[in-house]
């Protein structure tokens, strides 16, 4: 059975609202990342983060509806110094997720999950959410694969520093998802990350160092397994999530 929002009639998710549904929005976007990865990296992750989530979910008997992937966002100047990212600014890309969650919850939907497929859209979805909670007291969420895996890459991963952008974690990522559109040959570590982890978090990270080929991280490491053990953790973890938020109904007046 299809769980894609875009695919059912409106009678269809007229059912979907009476049963409480979760609705899923993947979030990516399109950039710049290096000279070995597509542009829409980001997008192909939140879309397949989606079907997977979709699929685990149904499976777990959750009533989901997984809606198109958000293809465009926000990208810092320093990614845009190359082709590829055709930019939304940061409020208008907060308005436009805004709308589509008001949209949703206007036609009865009271559970909302955007997949935070982009370093720089943690805050502005997490600004939605706390806007659409403060409007409508409706409790949305954001799940990130990243950060889902983040455990298990720490122990499996092997550049000993790590991925911010187009290094071993989304590299690997897309050689499992579209092995076609990487390229091997490209594979530099001109740009592993050098600044001290513990900056990391509390500064912007791609302020830390000079990037020459527009990636931030060392993608030398790579392969198609990491990026598959990734994806599975973060499935497994992201349907806890889901079941938990599914199960949940209690909330402030
Ligand atoms: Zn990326």
């Amino acid at each position: 059975m299809s769980f894609y929002f875009g695919e059912k009639n409106w009678p269809q998710i007229e059912e979907y609202v009476k049963k409480n549904a979760i609705v899923i929005l993947p979030v990516g976007t399109t950039e710049e990342h290096g000279h070995h990865l597509p542009v829409e990296t980001d997008a192909m992750i939140a879309r397949y983060y989606g079907d997977r989530l979709g699929a685990a979910a149904e499976e777990a008997g959750i009533p989901v509806l997984v809606m198109q992937t958000i293809n465009f966002g926000f990208s810092m100047g320093i990614v845009r110094k190359w082709p590829g990212c055709p930019n939304i600014n940061t409020r208008t890309f907060m308005d436009y997720i805004y709308d589509i969650n008001e949209s949703l919850i206007k036609m009865g939907f009271k559970k909302i999950v955007m997949l935070d497929c982009h370093g720089n859209h943690d805050c502005l979805l997490r600004t939605v959410m706390r806007e659409i909670a403060d409007k409508y007291n409706i409790f949305t969420m954001t799940l990130s694969p990243f950060s889902l895996s983040a455990k298990l890459y720490a122990q499996i991963k092997k550049d000993p520093e790590g991925d911010i952008h187009g290094g071993e974690w989304e590299t690997s990522c897309i050689m499992h998802i579209h092995p076609e559109l990487v390229d091997p040959a490209n594979f530099t570590n001109v740009d592993a990350i050098r600044c001290n982890s513990k900056l990391r978090g509390p500064v912007s990270t791609w302020g830390l160092q000079k990037t020459i080929t527009g990636l931030f991280g060392d993608p030398t490491y790579s392969t198609a397994e990491l990026g598959k053990a990734v994806m599975d953790e973060a499935t497994v973890r992201g349907v806890e999530y889901l079941q938990a938020y599914y199960a949940h109904n209690e909330q402030s007046e």
